[in-house]
């Protein structure tokens, strides 16, 4: 079995169902050291500091204080004062005092797992990995579906009833989100690694969409929670497998179609309207290089590795 992985997330399969040779461009070629993190993003980081730690303390202080260390300051000078404004330290911590006081997580506490290095940690920030068996791509690669899950949470009156969290912080003013989130399917892969944790098939579990509109003036929370069980795990490993077959069928091919659907995203021309004239390798490969060594960063160490048999030839 190969040791090596093309590893996608829900978002770059999110990006390859856009636009498989934007998903070219970023998973199959080499690429620049990425320097550009965006204020809006960090600002997002540094709340889920602030209410992960919530969860595992109980402590406002503290939520503060991981807050405040791990928000942008300096790139809060990039932006222009009226998108810089609504997203200041101050109204991030105003926001962190409207999430902790949604008792969203009144009847639950933070799960307990397993790190790489043998300690029990609050189940807070996992990165997982899920291996599919039985695909091995043109390169020889296999597959994996990685990501990072907020926090698993189990219920206070059943150890077997867990809720998984998801903290979306945004401006967005169109506040109802129902159907942003009814059949996102972000969590439901959630479910295999609660299965992972208990060592045993999950009936039923509860994600949590923590939808966060940040504001110095009214911050608004809004919880969103869907059960999820089998038949929703099914769907998901079905969806997912099918795009890993596109993925494998395009590498066979050398041919990644481009969106038949414009190119523009969030007002913005992609950036990638140049090298895509193109369809010769090593002139691509150049042009997104323009000169640099390509990125070295090592895949995340998961503290939950699951592999997955989806044609159903192996024992799990
Ligand atoms: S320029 Fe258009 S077709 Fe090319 S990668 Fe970007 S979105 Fe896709």
């Amino acid at each position: 079995m190969t040791d090596d992985y093309l590893r996608v997330s829900y978002s770059s399969l999110n990006t390859f169902e856009s636009c498989p040779r934007k998903f070219e461009f970023s998973k199959l070629f080499d690429r620049r050291p990425w320097t550009g993190e965006e204020f809006a993003a960090a600002v997002g980081t540094a709340l889920h500091k602030g209410y992960q730690e919530y969860l595992v303390s109980n402590d406002r202080d503290k939520a503060l204080w991981a807050m405040a260390k791990a928000y942008p300051h300096e790139l809060e000078w990039t932006v222009e004062a009226s998108k810089a404004e609504p997203r200041s330290l101050a109204a991030c911590a105003i926001t962190l005092d409207a999430m902790i006081d949604s008792d969203a997580m009144n009847e639950w506490e933070v799960a307990q797992i397993k790190n790489p290095q043998g300690e029990i940690v609050p189940a807070i920030e996992v990165p997982y990995e899920i291996r599919f068996k039985g695909i091995t791509l043109p390169d020889g690669r296999g597959v994996a579906h990685v990501g990072f899950m907020d926090a698993i949470m189990r219920h206070k009156g059943s150890n077997d009833l867990f809720r998984t969290l998801d903290i979306k912080t945004h401006r967005r003013f169109a506040r109802e989100a129902t159907s942003k989130y009814r059949y996102d399917n972000q969590q439901t892969p959630y479910g295999i690694c609660i299965e992972h944790i208990q060592g045993k098939p999950v009936d039923q579990f509860e994600v949590l969409y923590f939808d966060t509109f940040v504001d110095l003036a009214e911050p608004v929370i809004t919880l969103y929670d869907f059960a999820r069980d089998q038949h929703d795990i099914q769907d998901w490993l079905t969806n997912t497998i099918l795009k890993i077959q596109n993925i494998q069928r395009y590498m066979e091919m050398d041919f990644f179609p481009r969106t038949d659907g414009g190119c523009m995203s969030w007002n913005k021309a992609c950036p990638m309207m140049t090298p895509c004239q193109s369809r010769d390798r090593n002139a691509i490969q150049e042009w997104l290089l323009a000169g640099e060594n390509p990125e070295q960063r090592a895949p995340e160490i998961p503290w939950i590795l699951a592999w997955i048999d989806p044609f159903g030839n192996e024992g799990d």
